[in-house]
């Protein structure tokens, strides 16, 4: 059974996609996905080969090796133009990982493909890298699953550089109009973690440092969206 996490990112990937999975470990979203007849093809790609071979194992044991692909490859060098993939789906990895892989090969990013992203850190990295290339986020999901909260974004081609504001980078503009209540919960938790540092710096007389000052614009920023 597929996690709330990767259920959440499969009610994203639109009907009968070509999908390009990266970094899919055991394949259980494009398996779960071909399962389904939700996709009509899929490459399943891995840079390690541990995770490669569970791939490969989860997709014959459900007999969609016809629709899915297990690929080792770096990135986005697990799929070819042969592919004609139209998404690729990046989740579970950090942020700064993710924007490496996408930097690696624009020319397998020159058709286009709908983005679906899943960064567990650093998602303000991927929203940056997303508008100023060209990809406007169009729908975002945030869910608590097992003590964490993850977030999650779709991201589509655009003809112009999209200009994110400093709080839409790092709160994430669908999310910040959607308020759901676990993005209440978690920029809340941030802001109580915040507050104990203020008080901890200045408790020890540090309010001259920059770290206090950090503290204290990260919290008139958390502030003014909750
Ligand atoms: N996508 C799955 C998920 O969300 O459950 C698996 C996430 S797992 C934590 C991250 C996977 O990304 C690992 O299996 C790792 O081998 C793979 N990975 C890391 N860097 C990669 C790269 N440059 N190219 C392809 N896969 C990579």
């Amino acid at each position: 059974r597929l996690s709330q996490r990767l259920l959440h990112v499969a009610q994203h990937v639109p009907k009968g996609a070509r999908l390009a999975d990266i970094g899919s470990d055991h394949a259980y979203l494009p398996v779960y996905l071909a399962k389904r007849g939700l996709i009509s093809y899929a490459v399943a790609g891995e840079v390690a080969q541990g995770p490669h071979m569970n791939a490969s194992r989860v997709i014959q044991q459900a007999n969609v090796g016809n629709i899915v692909q297990s690929r080792l490859g770096d990135g986005l060098a697990a799929f070819t133009e042969a592919d004609k993939i139209d998404t690729i789906s990046i989740c579970g990895m950090g942020g700064a990982l993710m924007v490496d892989i996408l930097n690696a090969s624009p020319a397998k990013l020159a058709t286009r493909p709908l983005l679906i992203l899943q960064p567990n850190i650093g998602m303000e990295l991927v929203r940056s890298w997303l508008a100023k290339n060209y990809y406007q986020i169009v729908a975002e999901d945030i869910l608590r699953d097992l003590g964490h909260v993850y977030e999650m974004m779709v991201a589509k081609p655009v003809t112009k550089e999209q200009q994110l504001t400093t709080d839409e980078i790092f709160f994430g503009p669908c999310l910040l109009k959607q308020k759901d209540p676990a993005f209440i919960e978690k920029w809340t938790r941030e802001l109580k973690r915040e507050e104990k540092i203020n008080d901890a710096l200045t408790a020890a007389n540090k309010e001259n440092t920059p770290k206090y000052r950090e503290v204290q614009a990260k919290i008139k920023q958390i502030k003014g969206v909750l």
